[in-house]
């Protein structure tokens, strides 16, 4: 019998009303293996209800008992940590080795939030002998959170963990193509205490169960990662209704090689950022531009090491990429690479799909390197989310600040150059929420996350967190 993975609600592993279900893919065979719940907004409306009622409870229990409960589920995520990077490799499609770090990450979440609940603090504004202003930071009530596909319990646990630390209760949904971590969390906050209805999982489509939590009326804040048109339609729907909104969204990264930067680090790191996790990270380079002095050299280098990736088992460590999340994704990254060759590109390696032996029917790309592309065609705008990047050549730091800033998108930058003005000069002009100067992807949890312009509005991470997941509410005391 295929699995069956249930609702999340009020602390109990409930089926869809409708018993309705979905397939869940398999990305390494192409096969389904389980079946996650299609719920409708009747699910919805149940886990808002659950939410709802221990809303009173969570929202005023001590924040030691937070504290203790958050750190327990990331104690219970650690414990799990094998388990779960398996799941989520067969669900995603990506190598086990990955999983691993991304499951660590997953519990470093739940940590890092229950300190900021005993650490949150907020201001006090003083009039000299009049009064004494000090601001509120209270818990919203119930909030919406909802998830993408590529990094799935990692960018769930992201969400929900300030929801929670803040004090709110969640109705939460896992993307429709990877579940099952999102399944076995619930368990996990059982196994911790966490008091039921706080953190509610309710399983399905965008256009259903997603639909219902955006459009819930008594849902006060969305916290939305994913496409850049989904975020669109969220933000269409909420903005009327006056909900807070944090969105997360598309990007189309610019990776900027310098001829006086570490070439060695910046190839090695280039290969790592351009594909790890078969290109699907938000963060990943996928506009490569190489200052003309060393782009052949450093061409030839990043084909080189690239052709050396192994793509295939998500189960060897040898594997370094491997399977597209879905066939639907696995067939838009491959219309990108022919919309790359009908606009003159040239492909360097890479450009097809594989069928790694014993995964024949498996969703797999080989990691494609392309030239020949002018900065303002489709293949250098839109955003591919897949084992694909370009080169482009620049002659000067004006000519490549234009070219970075000239897409839609203002995700995240990688710089390399080993000129400490350049860096400083660029990263202030750069159109992203995030610039690495000599590094990719090395995080803090404390800093500011997010985009700009359609890459989304507001930020993630440490207090920027906490403050989206609280109203402020001043309160004037005259003396
Ligand atoms: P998606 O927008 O298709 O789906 C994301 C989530 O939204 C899923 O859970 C989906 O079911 C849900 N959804 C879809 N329609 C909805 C609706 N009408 N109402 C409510 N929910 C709805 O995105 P995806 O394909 O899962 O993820 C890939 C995208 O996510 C890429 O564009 C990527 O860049 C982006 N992403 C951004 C970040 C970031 O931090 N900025 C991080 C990871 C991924």
């Amino acid at each position: 019998m295929m699995e069956k993975l249930s609702n999340f609600i009020n602390g109990a592993y409930t089926p869809p009303e409708t018993g309705l279900y979905l397939d869940n893919y398999q990305p390494a065979t192409g096969e389904v293996y389980s079946q996650v719940p299609d719920s409708s907004p009747a699910d919805v409306e149940r886990a808002y209800s659950a939410a709802e009622q221990a809303f009173p409870g969570w929202s005023t229990l001590a924040a030691e008992e937070k504290f203790k409960i958050l750190n327990r589920i990331a104690e219970g995520i650690d414990t799990r940590r094998e388990e779960l990077a398996q799941a989520e490799s067969r669900d995603q499609g990506k190598p086990v080795w990955l999983a691993r770090t991304e499951i660590n990450r997953a519990g470093q979440n739940f940590r890092f939030f229950a300190t900021a609940a005993l650490q949150f603090a907020s201001e006090s504004h003083s009039m000299e002998d009049r009064a004494i202003n000090y601001t509120l930071r209270q818990p919203i009530g119930v909030v919406g959170c909802i998830s993408p596909w590529n990094l799935p319990l990692y960018l769930f646990t992201w969400k929900i963990a300030p929801a929670l630390a803040a004090g709110n209760c969640v109705v939460a949904k896992p993307s429709e193509f990877t579940p099952y971590t999102a399944a076995l969390l619930g368990q996990i906050c059982n196994d911790a205490g966490l008091p039921a209805g706080v953190l509610n999982i309710v399983h399905g489509l965008g256009g259903s169960a997603g639909q219902a939590i955006i459009s819930h009326p008594g849902i006060k804040a969305i916290s939305f990662t994913g496409g850049t048109a989904t975020g669109r339609h969220i933000a269409s729907v909420a903005a009327p209704m006056f909900k807070k909104m944090s969105l997360e969204l598309g990007g189309k990264n610019p990776n900027i090689i310098f001829a006086d930067a570490d070439l060695e680090k910046a190839i090695s790191t280039t290969v790592r950022s351009s594909f790890q996790n078969q290109g699907e990270i938000c963060l990943c380079g996928s506009r490569v531009f190489i200052e003309r002095p060393v782009y052949e050299k450093v061409k030839n280098a990043l084909v080189e090491e690239v052709k050396k990736l192994k793509t295939g088992n998500p189960q060897l460590d040898e594997s370094r990429v491997g399977a597209i999340v879905s066939r639907q994704h696995y067939e838009k990254v491959l219309s990108y690479i022919q919309l790359a060759k009908d606009e003159g590109g040239t492909i360097l390696c890479g450009g097809e799909a594989l069928h790694p032996p014993g995964f024949e029917n498996g969703w797999f790309i080989a990691p494609t390197i392309i030239e020949g592309l002018d900065a303002a065609c489709r293949t250098n705008q839109e955003e591919i989310f897949g084992p694909v990047i370009t080169l482009i050549p620049f002659d000067s730091e004006e000519s490549v600040l234009t070219m970075a800033n000239s897409t839609a998108y203002g995700l995240a930058t990688t710089l390399w150059t080993g000129n400490l003005s350049r860096a400083h000069r660029l990263a202030g002009k750069l159109q992203t929420g995030i610039v690495w100067v000599n590094c990719w992807l090395l995080r803090d949890l404390r800093t500011p996350f997010g985009g700009t312009k359609q890459s989304g509005v507001g930020r993630e991470g440490g207090w920027e967190a906490m403050r989206f997941f609280t109203e402020p509410k001043n309160v004037c005391i005259a003396y």
